[in-house]
């Protein structure tokens, strides 16, 4: 005798998960715990990557982890910008009053670029090329959120 199961759900389903980012992430979480920004930065094309990566994403050299750090400036270039009526991360969320600008910064001294809020500043105020520097989060915990946003310079 066989016996099938069948399970079915209808609607979304909730799944907790946990992992580890690994060591090059976990040594940029510390330091953003610090309010600190670090990257590291390729032996062979001295391109320098926030966050930090494994393998070069312009030359594929492996960035070794125990050498290669580099401390960053908390400020950077406006390199490009959206806006959304929408909360970022929120999937179900609804229109949000106010939309918010989410903002490409290339932080000084690195050769990428990463995308958080851009804080108390106006549609119509934004350029391209705009210097902004981090707002950091009042209390850290050791992941991206440690970066409340970027303010205007
Ligand atoms: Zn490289």
């Amino acid at each position: 005798m066989s016996e099938k199961i069948i399970v079915a759900n209808k609607g979304p389903v909730r799944a907790e998960f946990a992992f580890w980012v690994g060591q090059y992430m976990d040594k940029f979480y510390d330091a953003l715990e610090n309010k600190e920004l670090i990257g590291n930065k390729c032996p062979k094309c001295g391109d320098v990557f926030v966050p930090p990566r494994k393998y070069c994403g312009k030359c594929n050299e492996k960035i070794d982890f125990d050498k290669n750090w580099v401390a960053l400036p908390n400020t950077g270039t406006l390199q490009n910008y959206t806006i959304t009526h929408y909360k970022v991360n929120d999937r179900s969320s609804r229109k949000v009053k106010k939309p918010q600008i989410l903002g490409m910064v290339q932080i000084e001294g690195s050769n990428t670029a990463i995308i958080y809020r851009l804080l108390n500043i106006v549609p119509e105020e934004l350029r391209i090329g705009m210097k902004f520097k981090i707002e950091w989060g009042e209390k850290t915990k050791g992941d991206p959120s440690d970066i409340k946003g970027f303010v205007k310079i």
